[in-house]
């Protein structure tokens, strides 16, 4: 997705790469809670399938995300890990994301 560009080369095989952005954050204008489930499980589907889910969430939570979906998850369920600004986790972090 175009607001990912320029960093890690994991990037390069981001299955979000593409005309997918709408979906991984939200609209500027504020958006419904059904509104936002609906964009985040269709986000959530392409992360499903997408190669470089870990480096997006280790980069995700390197450095503080504080929107969006990243690694297949969004903000609160990247906190609700609580490793925010580090990449060192102690846990077998795929296990999140399963
Ligand atoms: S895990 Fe999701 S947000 Fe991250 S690069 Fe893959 S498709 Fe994009």
């Amino acid at each position: 997705m175009d607001q990912r560009i320029g960093a890690g080369v994991w990037r390069e095989n981001a299955a979000c790469r593409g005309s997918f952005g709408s979906l991984f954050y939200p609209p500027q204008k504020g958006e419904k809670r059904s509104d936002r489930k609906s964009r985040e499980e269709r986000a959530k589907w392409i992360c499903a399938r997408c190669q470089v889910r870990l480096d997006c969430l280790d980069e995700a939570l390197a450095s503080n995300e504080s929107t969006g979906i990243w690694g297949g998850l969004n903000e609160l369920e990247r906190r609700g890990l609580g490793f925010e600004g580090s990449t060192s986790y102690g846990f077998d972090k795929e296990s999140f994301i399963k």
